[in-house]
C-alpha cells in the first residue's frame, strides 16, 4: 500500500463521509486512519455505530434529557449530548 499523508488521510475521510451509504468495516478503517493521523472525526462519528460501526442511517432516534439516543441494529444505543 502507499503510504499515506495526514492531508491525503483526511481527504479519504472527507469523501467518506460524502457517500450515501457505507459498510461497517469501512467506517471501522476510517475510524482508524483519524486516530492514525490524529484527524478528529467531530460530528461525523454520529453517522456510525460506536458498538459495531453500522450506519446509523436506519437507527431509532429519540430526544430525551438533552440527549440525542440513536439505536442502532445492534442494539447499541449512542447517545450524544444536544448543543
Ligand atoms: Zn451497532
Amino acid at each position: 500500500m502507499k503510504k499515506l499523508s495526514k492531508s491525503g488521510a483526511k481527504e479519504k475521510i472527507d469523501e467518506f463521509f460524502e457517500r450515501e451509504r457505507f459498510k461497517p468495516e469501512e467506517a471501522k478503517k476510517i475510524k482508524r486512519l483519524g486516530m492514525k493521523f490524529k484527524i478528529k472525526l467531530g460530528d461525523k462519528k454520529k453517522r456510525f455505530c460506536k458498538k459495531c460501526f453500522s450506519d446509523l442511517r436506519d437507527g431509532k432516534v429519540r430526544i430525551d434529557k438533552g440527549y440525542k439516543i440513536v439505536e442502532c441494529k445492534c442494539g447499541y444505543k449512542n447517545k450524544w449530548r444536544l448543543r
